[in-house]
């Protein structure tokens, strides 16, 4: 049960990979640890078929099962995992405050902040119902599956283009969809993209659908200038229009980048001691399982430190 007497060692905002393993770190080092996740743990990867990168999973292993060896893990060196949301976090003389949902106020030494980043999405038809049956956010997860077969990108930034490139490794040809007829990505990536034989620039188009029958087949564009609809034929889509960080609580507190991410050091401590934070929440992220679970655990070892020097 959650005690608001205590002060706690470390609270982990977030359930996904960098947290969950923060937790292992934590809790094995004997720190009174608790996690807070608001919704599904795992974060991206629960969302995520098979993590075929992870080291030790020669075969792969699903989101899922990869979640919940994370949490077993975490859950025998003793870390206590609730499903709260976090509404408001305060740094006061020696300790942290976080609220939560139900009014509780958990008082902490330190803080962990791993509430990750959620990928933007076109919200058009099809989207939710074909993921993973052809609709992907993640090249190095997906990419592979589309061997031999021509594909949708959407997005005009870095992302994008960087994604579009590496995905000519697989598919027999790259459809770069973008709402406007300049790419904002880095001039070297569009000097790549315009020199790559297998990518082909659609400029003007916005994704009104994404359709098929049980994996995808086509998307439906329509151009901006001339509202004409058109129907391009793809086996899959993947789409890079940005990412939001689930930064919100913290805004006020520490320091973001110009894109609302956590600057972090190489300890991944944030410009308020005693807040750390780790993976998909902290600019300069990877979007990579094992990274962010390397950085959970660089977190929870600055945290203990920071413990034993302030104390
Ligand atoms: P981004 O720079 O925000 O670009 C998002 C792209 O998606 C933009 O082209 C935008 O169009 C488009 N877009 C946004 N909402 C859309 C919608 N609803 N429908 C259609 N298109 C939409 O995001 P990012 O490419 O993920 O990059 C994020 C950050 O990571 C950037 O700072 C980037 O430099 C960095 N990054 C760097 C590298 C690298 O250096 N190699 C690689 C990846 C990412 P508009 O252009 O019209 O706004």
């Amino acid at each position: 049960m959650l005690n608001t007497n205590i002060i706690y060692d470390s609270v982990i905002i977030g359930g996904g990979p960098a947290g969950l393993t923060a937790g292992i770190y934590c809790a094995r080092a004997k720190m009174n640890t608790i996690l807070f996740e608001k919704s599904t743990l795992g974060g991206q990867i629960a969302i995520t078929d098979l993590v075929e990168n992870y080291p030790g999973f020669p075969e792969g292993i699903s989101g899922k099962q990869i979640t919940n060896l994370f949490k077993a893990q975490a859950e025998r060196f003793g870390l206590k995992i609730y499903k709260k949301n976090v509404i408001s976090v305060e740094n006061v003389i020696n300790h942290k405050i976080i609220k939560i949902e139900d009014g509780l106020e958990i008082k902490t030494k330190t803080i962990i902040l791993t509430m990750g980043a959620k990928m933007r999405t076109l919200n058009v038809p099809g989207e939710k119902e074909f993921l993973n049956r052809g609709v992907s956010y993640c090249a190095t997860c997906d990419g592979a599956l589309f061997e031999d077969m021509p594909i949708a990108v959407v997005g005009g930034g870095d992302s994008a283009t960087q994604e579009s490139l590496f995905l000519t490794r697989f598919a027999s040809k790259v459809y770069l969809i973008h709402r406007r007829d300049q790419l904002r990505a880095k001039q070297y990536l569009q000097d790549k993209v315009f020199s790559n034989p297998k990518i082909e620039f659609v400029p003007n188009k916005v994704v009104k659908a994404i359709q098929g029958s049980d994996f995808v087949s086509s998307v439906l564009l329509e151009d901006v200038k001339t509202h004409e609809i058109s129907t391009l034929s793809v086996d899959g889509i993947f789409i890079f229009i940005g990412m939001i960080p689930a930064t919100e609580i913290v805004k006020d507190l520490i320091e973001l980048d110009e894109n609302g991410y956590i600057k972090v050091n190489q300890n991944m401590e944030t410009s308020v001691p005693g807040i750390f934070a780790a993976g998909d929440c902290r600019s300069g992220q990877t979007g990579q399982v094992v990274v962010a679970a390397g950085e959970g655990c660089i977190a929870a070892m600055s945290a203990e430190k920071y413990i034993q020097n302030t104390e």
